[in-house]
């Protein structure tokens, strides 16, 4: 984690930075969160993130701390503090502080801001990205609000554990219908044997990827038929290749499901060439 931390209008030592007992992100998971993916230093995908931030807060009521500019500013200057040029630049914003109340504070709280950055080893990632992951399936048994980026990850949480029990990276979410929702910090996505790429859509109980939206935009450019509708495991253990999106994982060859293999076990050229594709449009529209 990088050093220096922005808290509430100032920036600290990391290790100094605490937030209030009765910060209502704290106790009620009353806050919401983005992250960005960082190459050379610049933000990967602002539109996207900045407007799902917008819409997070504004579904919980809470008010944007500051301007998308000012926040720009802000969100920068943490990235340079800690002299980042790859890695991971995380914002929660909060309620803010109120005495514990289920019901939001009636009188008006100012929303508490944390940033923090880290740095990625692009090699280490490249070198895992070659390789590909394995994924396991996990019962859904998340809120009904997905599409809001709250810091409400505890099923999310116990889903990643599990699977990092199992040696795989990431669980991918079945609903009661038998279809995969997302994964526990990304979304999932397949190519079948006729090398469509399928990922389901977001009226379902998801969130909505930033990654995800560039990779479409990515997909039509490129002419690549696309299938926007939700898949089982079965189908995903009979597709050619599998993957997973997000600012962490970029696009992330998966290989196994449940122990099983994904096409030949191996990472496939779509999966190949798509995360190539999108690291060099988000390089080039990073800010
Ligand atoms: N789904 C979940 C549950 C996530 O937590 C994330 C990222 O953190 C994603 C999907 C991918 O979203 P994005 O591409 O905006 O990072």
């Amino acid at each position: 984690m990088g050093r220096i931390a922005y808290l509430n209008g100032r920036f600290e030592r990391h290790a100094e930075a605490f937030v209030h007992i009765e910060d209502r992100g704290y106790q009620f998971a009353d806050a919401v969160y983005e992250v960005w993916a960082l190459f050379d230093g610049k933000l990967s995908d602002p539109d996207g993130h900045f407007a799902r931030l917008e819409r997070s807060l504004s579904e919980l009521q809470i008010d944007m701390p500051m301007s998308r500019n000012a926040l720009t500013i802000v969100l920068r200057e943490t990235v340079r503090q800690n002299r980042i040029r790859d890695g991971l630049l995380y914002l929660q914003v909060s309620r803010g502080v109120a005495p514990r109340d289920h019901a939001f504070p009636t009188t008006p709280t100012s929303p508490a801001i944390v940033i923090t950055a880290k740095a990625i080893d692009r090699a280490t990632a490249e070198a895992k990205a070659a390789k590909g992951v394995s994924v396991i399936t996990v019962p859904e048994n998340r809120w009904g609000r997905c599409d809001i980026k709250t810091v409400g990850l505890l099923p999310n949480a116990m889903a990643k554990q599990a699977a990092k029990e199992k040696g795989a990276a990431e669980a991918w979410f079945v609903d009661d219908l038998g279809f995969v929702t997302e994964g526990a910090s990304s979304n999932a996505w397949i190519v079948t044997a006729n090398g469509t790429v399928k990922t389901r859509d977001t009226n379902a109980n998801i969130l909505r990827g930033v990654t995800r939206y560039t990779l479409l935009d990515i997909l039509q450019a490129e002419g690549i038929s696309i299938d926007q509708s939700p898949f089982t495991p079965a189908e995903a253990l009979a597709a050619n290749e599998a993957f997973i999106t997000g600012a962490g994982a970029l696009v992330l060859p998966v290989v196994a499901l449940d122990g099983k293999p994904i096409g030949n076990g191996k990472v496939g050229p779509m999966a190949s060439r798509l995360r190539c594709l999108y690291i060099e449009q988000a390089r080039a529209t990073a800010i």
